[in-house]
């Protein structure tokens, strides 16, 4: 896309792209509803990343280290902040940083990716690689830009973007991400999914959710009131 082509929904945060890949849902409560909720697995990560916040340009050890760098692409409609950017010679490479180990988990690594992706069109360096540095190891891991990476970062990026469009939540996962999440009181994926689709309905249709409860007549007479004022032909279905 030329630059400025991009409406404001379709821009893409880069971090967003770490959340999308560990669980849609997650992406779509921090990015859509702009809840986020602190765990001590963020509270680790908030800490790591205190470093790498604060903006510098410094040599070290020869190279060239941006921290806490304003990245965007024009190209693929991204936008965010890469903690670190090492400068080596005529090519770049981003540095990503996360807490715990390096367990082959890919989402960092997308995220990456597109931080790669940002620098390669701002600074007109070759980015042959990207790395993740994993604060209980002390140590990183290099992946190389490969197309293949490259291809799955950018379908992941459509898949927010069409998300953000819609502003469409998905489903949770309810699996084994779950309780490592730090979302999980504000998702309720496991009571989300054992709702019927009756139920799920009625979450965004108060007054027939509290017609179909057990309580008060007083409720069941309000909307049906509110009905007969509104004309409406609907009928309340009975919960079997
Ligand atoms: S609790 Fe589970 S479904 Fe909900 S956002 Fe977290 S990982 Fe996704």
């Amino acid at each position: 896309m030329t630059p400025g082509a991009w409406r404001e929904e379709e821009w893409v945060l880069v971090s967003a792209i770490e959340h999308y890949s560990y669980c849609p849902r997650q992406c779509g409560l921090i990015h859509l509803e702009s809840i986020f909720d602190e765990n001590p697995f963020t509270l680790k990560g908030r800490h790591l990343h205190e470093r790498a916040d604060e903006p510098s340009a410094r040599a070290e050890k020869g190279v060239r280290v941006i921290r806490a760098m304003p990245i965007w692409s024009d190209e693929y409609g991204l936008l965010g902040k890469a903690d670190v950017v090492e400068l080596h010679g005529d090519t770049a490479m981003p540095v990503e940083y996360k807490v715990g180990r390096d367990v082959g988990a890919m989402h960092a690594v997308y995220q990456a990716v597109a931080q790669g992706l940002c620098v390669r069109e701002m600074l007109g360096r070759r980015v042959g690689s990207v790395a993740i540095y994993y604060g209980k190891q002390h140590g990183r891991t290099m992946y190389e830009l490969t197309d293949e990476l490259i291809a799955e970062t950018l379908r992941i990026v459509g898949e927010i973007r069409e998300m953000q469009k819609a502003v469409s939540m998905p489903p949770p996962v309810a699996d084994k991400r779950c309780p490592k999440c730090s979302l999980i009181d504000a998702c309720q994926p496991f009571a989300v999914l054992g709702a019927s689709a009756t139920d799920r309905r009625a979450l965004f249709r108060p007054m027939r959710h509290l017609a179909a409860l057990p309580g008060p007549a007083s409720y069941s007479t309000r909307y049906t009131s509110e009905r007969r004022k509104r004309g409406s032909s609907s009928t309340t279905r009975r919960r079997s």
